[in-house]
């Protein structure tokens, strides 16, 4: 699966009731660009967002995948559950899971494994604190990240991964253009170091990406494409952002 760059994410968090839900995931599904778009609405529409996109090249995901298939998980749901109902894809270990649900690294690998088993297209965001940026440990922290939670064996070609810095969400904030060139050059290296420079996992931005600052995010160095939370909720400013690449 290659996915044509630049690849343009949607999170939508915990918003989407189904009428609005379902009017912006039909606005995204006729959104004229060159690229890849995806949407990852709440898992309560992920079926109805499906279907209203059918016959589009978008990507419907879910948010959250638990690392079991089956079982005693109340208010969990699992990869073969996002699969059944249509969905190709999955995000994993975002930072409000990392570090408002305690997702530890071995979680995220877990939940990715069980990803890969239902063969969908699995986003494993990584990110660094604020505290862990002023104390310069971005990089390490990275590389635990990657190293902690991205599985080995699995089909490369299903996996992407999005630099998403903690202080940089939903903040208005974002890195300077070098150090979001040189975080994914050190993210591309691991990758590199760990599934072999063949393998060219697709790389996302996300922290407060919008309308106005998408063309020049888009055109940095390293960076395949952008994975928006508060601005992919708007279908105009989406669509822009999409349009920017
Ligand atoms: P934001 O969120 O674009 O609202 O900063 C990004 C994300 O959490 O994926």
């Amino acid at each position: 699966m290659s996915l044509e760059r630049p690849i343009v994410f949607g999170n939508w968090k915990m918003n989407g009731l189904r009428e609005d839900g379902l009017a912006l995931a039909r606005a995204v599904a006729t959104a004229p660009g060159k690229g890849t778009l995806g949407i990852f609405p709440p898992a309560t529409i992920l079926r109805e967002v499906i279907l209203a996109v059918e016959g589009s090249n978008v990507i419907v995901g879910a948010q959250n995948a638990h690392s079991e298939d089956f079982g005693a998980f109340t208010g969990s749901i699992s990869a073969p559950m996002i699969k059944d109902v249509g969905g190709t894809a999955v995000l994993l270990g975002h930072s409000e899971c990392r570090h408002g649900l305690g997702e530890a690294d071995a979680d995220v690998w877990g939940k990715a494994e069980a990803s890969a088993r239902a063969d969908l297209l699995t986003v494993i965001c990584i990110g660094e604190t604020d505290d862990e940026r002023t104390a310069g440990r971005r990089d390490a922290v990275l590389r635990r990240q990657i190293d902690g939670s991205m599985p080995r064996g699995s089909d490369v070609s299903k996996l992407v991964v999005a630099y998403e810095p903690v202080w940089a969400i939903g903040t208005g904030k974002t890195p300077s253009e070098s150090d979001i060139v040189s975080a994914h050059a050190f993210v591309r290296e691991r990758l590199d170091a760990i599934f072999g420079r063949e393998s060219r996992i697709p790389i996302l931005y996300g922290g407060s990406v919008k309308a106005e600052n998408a063309a020049a995010i888009l055109a940095l160095e390293g960076v395949d494409g952008v994975l928006v939370g508060g601005a992919s909720l708007d279908a105009e400013s989406f669509v822009r952002i999409f349009q920017a690449g």
